[in-house]
């Protein structure tokens, strides 16, 4: 058993602050960690910090900065299994999926840094003689980054990496649940050059540490991923203030079964969207609509993948399924499993402390809170659909338009889909989890502010502005 790690504030390129509240392995109790507390002090000598730092950041050639997030990239890569087995037990997700999960950190790291070799720009005809017209991106300067427990090392490092290559400083609120993994990733970029002041973190309650930033008169933009209820009141404060803000929140991701698909592989789509992550991912598929023709079959396909999870420590070997993060969550996930009881017939679901069996509903309404509400937790209702249509509109009455999935043979169909889907991703015979770093990611409706998307080099969009530049050459 590894003894707790201390984690601190890094403010201005200084660990700082006493390790005051433990955080515990929702496994077993453990003692992970030990993190410091700020307030907004903290938060506004962290901001500081930032804007003392950014001028000389974004005055780097872009290469330079590319090669700090690649050499970060080398670093974490070297402690790879170590990061990922923090990771589970800060988590609590299994190591394979952590694992997955800080291999993506790095890749990011690597998409991100080679930016720094790329076009920043675009040459432009001019109506003008003798003039040339270019654009060029400008930092926002601190841009303050506030981010969920579910995918730790991931989320933070796909802001940070289009953060620091369009030239800002960041100050960023980590999950309280979940700091480890973001100390790993600022460790691995100060340990690569980054100067100090360039990348901040403060630790400490969304409520205090989280509400500071989003106030702080200094803070350029907000980029939020977590609850829509958190996300709304965030959008409220800093677009107030005439702020940039990009939010990414819940979802209530659907998949469409229909006929002319194989139920074994269309169950196991559906299992690896909804049960993976132990549920816990905001792309997680929570409703399935199926086809009249497909639906007891693919029922019963689906409880029998369920059946076959093992539920236990992330880090034993034959673990397929990590414990709830958390007793708030998991109280959510068994009310959501009460509720099902009471009015669906429900396979699964039985908790051993932490540990949830993964649970499939049938026999709901379609406005049961189960169908229509964000659970978080690895629970799949399945209703009944007539045809592509009605199961379009079922998959578009959710507020939510996150990630949707179709289960097809036809062509036709799964165009009809893409087509018609009011969700920023979709899926067509592949989970609706599971994204490419190098791809846009973002949702509709409920799911985000939909105005800038996170991942690939879209993500640049949103951590710069433009300035068209007119170049007369004839003086
Ligand atoms: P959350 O409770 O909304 O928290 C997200 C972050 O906001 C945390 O760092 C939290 O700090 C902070 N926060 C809380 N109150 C705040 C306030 N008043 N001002 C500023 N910051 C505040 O979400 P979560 O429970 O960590 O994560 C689960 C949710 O994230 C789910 O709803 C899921 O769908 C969503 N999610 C969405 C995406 C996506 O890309 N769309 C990806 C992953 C997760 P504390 O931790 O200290 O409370
Ligand atoms: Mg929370």
């Amino acid at each position: 058993m590894s003894s707790p790690t201390k984690i601190h504030h890094l403010i201005g390129g200084e660990w700082v602050g006493d390790p005051v509240v433990e955080l515990l392995n929702p496994f077993d109790d453990s003692v992970v960690s030990v993190v410091a507390s700020g307030d907004a002090d903290t938060v506004a000598e962290a901001v500081a910090a930032a804007s003392e730092a950014q001028l000389g950041w974004a005055a780097r050639p872009l290469p330079a900065r590319g090669a700090i997030l690649l050499d970060a990239a080398e670093i974490l890569r070297s402690r790879h299994r170590m990061v990922a087995k923090d990771l589970v037990r800060e988590e609590g997700k299994t190591f394979s999926e952590a694992f997955g999960e800080v291999r993506r950190a790095i890749d990011i790291l690597r998409f991100f840094g080679s930016l720094g070799w790329r076009e920043v720009g675009e040459v432009l005809p001019s109506a003008t003689p003798d003039t040339m017209v270019y654009t060029r991106r400008e930092p926002l300067g601190v841009v303050g980054l506030v981010t969920p427990w579910n995918f730790p090392i991931a989320i933070p490092a796909w802001k940070m990496a289009p953060a620091l290559i369009g030239g800002n400083a960041v100050v960023i609120k980590p999950a309280d649940l979940t700091p480890l993994s973001v100390s790993h990733l600022v460790t691995a970029l100060t340990e690569a050059g980054l100067p100090n002041g360039v990348v901040n973190v403060v630790n400490g309650p969304g409520s205090v540490v989280g509400e500071a930033l989003c106030t702080h008169p200094d803070v350029s933009a907000i980029s939020f991923t977590g609850s829509t209820g958190v996300g709304h009141h965030i959008r409220e404060v800093v677009q107030g203030r005439g702020a940039r803000v990009q939010l990414e929140m819940g979802g209530k991701n659907a998949l469409v079964v229909l006929d002319d698909a194989d139920p074994v592989a269309a169950a196991q789509v559906a299992a690896a969207g909804g049960f993976a992550l132990t549920g816990q991912a905001c792309t997680a598929t929570s409703r399935v609509y199926a086809t009249r023709g497909i639906h007891d079959t693919f029922v019963a396909a689906l409880a029998e993948a369920a059946a076959k999870i093992v539920p236990g420590d992330g880090l034993a070997e034959g673990t397929t399924m990590g414990p709830v993060v958390s007793d708030a969550q998991l109280s959510n996930d068994i009310k959501a499993v009460e509720q099902a009881r009471a009015d669906g017939v429900l396979l699964g679901g039985e908790a051993d402390g932490r540990l949830l069996r993964p649970a499939v509903v049938t026999g709901l309404r379609a406005d049961h809170p189960v169908v229509t509400e964000e659970v978080f937790g690895p629970m799949i209702a399945v209703l009944p659909t007539e045809d592509l249509d009605e199961a379009i509109g079922a998959v578009n009455s959710s507020v939510y338009g996150l990630s949707a999935g179709i289960c097809t043979s036809s062509l036709a169909s799964a165009q009809r889909f893409a087509a018609d889907a009011e969700a920023g991703v979709v899926k067509v015979n592949r989970p609706t989890t599971g994204l490419d770093l190098n791809v846009p990611f973002g949702g509709v409706k409920a799911s985000s502010t939909n105005t800038f998307r996170e991942q690939g080099s879209a993500a640049l969009d949103f951590y710069t502005w433009t300035k068209s530049v007119y170049l007369g050459h004839d003086l």
